[in-house]
């Protein structure tokens, strides 16, 4: 009992999230995705401070790790100065090292998030860029955003966006030299092997499901099993 919790120690966000939880449950109150999911913070408290392994595991390789929205409105509220979103982040990191992320339906679209939000960042330096959120792709964006998208050079200066332009301005291209430095600072901070982590995984995961990546990015996208929400 409790080595996986020491390898949670390792990260020292966990010392400063985690200190003598109560089991009030204040965080659960406060809390808004435990307003529509099958999520309470207050009991992944309870067990990663009960260090038992086998509980930290079953978690580990749980959705219920990612349903946090991470908006940290548990921190303002907790009587005990605990952070029980920074306590799912370091859960999250390590279910992320370990590849227990694959064996969930919420825990694989990280691979999803990553070739998309993570590789946006990047190759752009946007989280998210209009070019990528193609009319194919995103039909839920509706009629509007295709004529958006169709007049977008003669829009965007009406708002004082510089597409496909240098300057000052929203969703302006991003010089090749700060595009470098935003590679050079998630190569050392460990960003990029986070990233690398995720693909790896996600792609043992389909191989072993005899699922070619381009249908296995199909099947996180659109698998939903509707377990998660009350
Ligand atoms: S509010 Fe703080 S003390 Fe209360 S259950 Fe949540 S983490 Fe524990
Ligand atoms: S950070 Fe996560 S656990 Fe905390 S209140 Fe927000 S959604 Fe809930």
């Amino acid at each position: 009992m409790g080595a996986l919790y020491d390898k949670l120690n390792e990260d020292f966000r966990l010392e400063e999230a985690l200190n003598a939880c109560m089991s009030c449950g204040v965080c659960t109150a406060i809390c808004p995705a435990a307003e529509f999911y099958h999520y309470d913070p207050r009991a992944i408290c309870t067990i990663v401070q009960s260090q038992d392994d086998a509980e930290i595991e079953k978690l580990l390789k749980s959705d219920t790790i990612w349903y946090c929205g991470q908006c940290m409105s548990c921190k303002t509220r907790c009587p005990r100065g605990n952070t029980p979103g920074i306590v799912i982040s370091v859960l999250r990191t390590y279910a992320q090292k370990m590849g227990y992320f694959v064996e969930n339906e919420k825990g694989r679209q990280q691979y999803a998030i990553e070739q998309t939000v993570g590789q946006n960042i990047l190759k752009r330096g946007y989280c998210v860029h209009p070019d990528i959120v193609t009319v194919d792709k995103h039909p839920e964006q509706g009629p509007v955003w295709e004529w958006y998208m169709e007049h977008i050079a003669e829009v965007s200066p009406r708002f004082g966006a510089k597409y496909h332009q240098r300057g000052a301005g929203a969703i302006r291209d991003i010089a090749e030299d700060d595009l470098k430095e935003i590679n050079a600072i998630f190569e050392v901070t460990g960003g990029k092997e986070m990233y690398r982590q995720i693909e790896e995984q996600s792609e043992t995961f389909a191989k072993e499901h005899n699922l070619p990546m381009d249908e296995y990015v199909q099947h996180i996208f659109t698998e939903d099993s509707g377990c998660h929400s009350l």
